[in-house]
């Protein structure tokens, strides 16, 4: 198949530890196996030098039965078909996991956004949404950012399909900006979530505290790591590392998150920030620490990095940062409390979803309303696999994906195969 590639394959073998743990019926197993439909597109843009040069696009459903798909645009050199395959998946799972009326969906652009300036993105995004306008909608599929994403390319994104329809469709995207219909509380959502699946983890295990003294370790310091930084340091916890694309930072006495993420702002990187050592991802992840949180690229733990790790909790801000192999190493050695990336940063999806539902009602909530209802999502989520792993008695992340699986089981079998 097109989209098999080692990364497709890394989220078959997860569906099928869950599949195995809850016996589920072949039928259906063999159904969640593909994705449900596809477009690859040509994005041809006009560069600011005159050229133009050819970009390929990707947006992918995997299972739309409980709902419109839902899922992130990615804009990164590693986007292939397979990956926006593995990461369509991941998004219905995880969307069942915290309880979405939605499926699971993904889309991408080959391309490093770094090198191209403000109006090149802005003509490679309005073109592949061009590309796309019949593949998404309201009631259809619902993008969202992701990495190399934000808020500015969700209102392009916004503006374009408006363009198209004749009349304003905020419903289309979720992450956009307030002022467009976006949603108090969206850009912090996924590291929240982080944060209160870590404090939930905590809660369970014996012998460990969130608070002064608690160490943590981050690798990405944008929407995820950035945010999931600063809420762990308010709640006392101490950062010792950080790493981003342009390097990394370390301070055995804990980091001035404030003091770095403005840094981080005014050099579009966190590399040279003082009162700090270098040190690269490798040491980072191999650093003692209470809670590492990946919060970046995915197929970053691999066998020999989860040997390494020092931590006592995992917490997957990234889609996919463990490999099949390295999910092994954790299930063997079975001394980490791994939060698995469908449930732990299932936060960003979940306020995407109450940003479509205040969209479509055109009915707004403050941002109390939101963080707590956030909370409760997060809260119920994490209590429900951890019930599910007792029951199944299996690791984290197969209870996770099994909790998520068994929901669009249940789904698929009320609603049959048609015809
Ligand atoms: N890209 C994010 C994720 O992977 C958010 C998706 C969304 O909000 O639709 O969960």
């Amino acid at each position: 198949m097109e989209w098999d590639t080692p990364h497709y394959r890394a989220s078959l073998s997860f569906l099928e530890r869950a599949a195995h743990a809850l016996d589920l019926d072949p039928n259906v197993h063999m159904r969640l196996q593909r994705p449900e439909r596809a477009l690859i597109v040509n994005v041809p843009v006009r560069m600011d030098d005159g050229s133009v040069r050819n970009f390929t696009g990707y947006r992918v459903h995997h299972n739309d039965t409980r709902g419109p798909a839902k899922g992130g645009i990615r804009y990164h050199m590693d986007v292939d078909f397979g990956e926006v395959a593995s990461l369509a998946m991941l998004m219905t799972f995880k969307c069942a996991v915290v309880g979405l009326p939605l499926g699971g969906a993904k889309g991408g652009i080959r391309v490093d956004p770094r090198t191209m300036s403000r109006n090149e993105l802005q003509r490679l995004t309005r073109r592949y949404t061009t590309e796309i306008v019949n593949f998404i909608g309201p009631q259809t599929d619902i993008p969202a950012p992701d990495m190399g994403t934000d808020e500015q390319t969700m209102s392009w994104i916004m503006d374009t399909y408006s363009a198209i329809k004749g009349y304003a469709v905020p419903g289309v995207v979720t992450g956009k900006p307030v002022s467009v219909g976006g949603s108090l509380g969206r850009a912090e959502a996924t590291g929240r979530g982080v944060a209160y699946t870590i404090m939930e983890a905590a809660k369970v295990m014996p012998d460990f505290e969130i608070g002064e003294g608690t160490t943590v370790t981050i690798q990405g310091f944008g929407n995820v790591g950035g945010v999931a930084a600063k809420k762990l340091s308010k709640l006392g916890c101490k950062v010792l590392a950080v790493t981003d694309v342009t390097g990394g930072v370390h301070n055995p006495k804990g980091l001035d998150i404030k003091a770095l993420m403005a840094y981080a702002k005014e050099h579009r990187g966190i590399k040279g920030f003082p009162e700090a050592d270098a040190i690269t991802n490798e040491e980072l992840m191999a650093l003692k620490t209470d809670i590492f949180v990946p919060a970046a690229l995915g197929g970053v733990i691999g066998s020999k990095e989860a040997q390494n790790l020092k931590c006592k909790i995992l917490a997957e801000g990234a889609n996919g940062p463990c490999t099949p192999d390295g999910d092994k190493v954790l299930r063997e050695r079975d001394d980490i409390f791994v939060l698995p990336d469908v449930l732990a940063n299932a936060g960003g999806v979940t306020v995407s979803y109450f940003e479509w539902v205040q969209d479509i009602s055109a009915f707004f909530w403050t941002a109390k309303e939101i963080n707590s209802r956030l909370h409760t999502v997060m809260k119920k989520a994490f209590e429900e696999v951890w019930k599910l792993k007792q029951t199944l008695k299996c690791d984290m992340r197969t209870a996770a994906m099994a909790c998520g699986v068994k929901r669009v089981s249940d789904a698929m079998k009320a609603r049959g195969l048609f015809p």
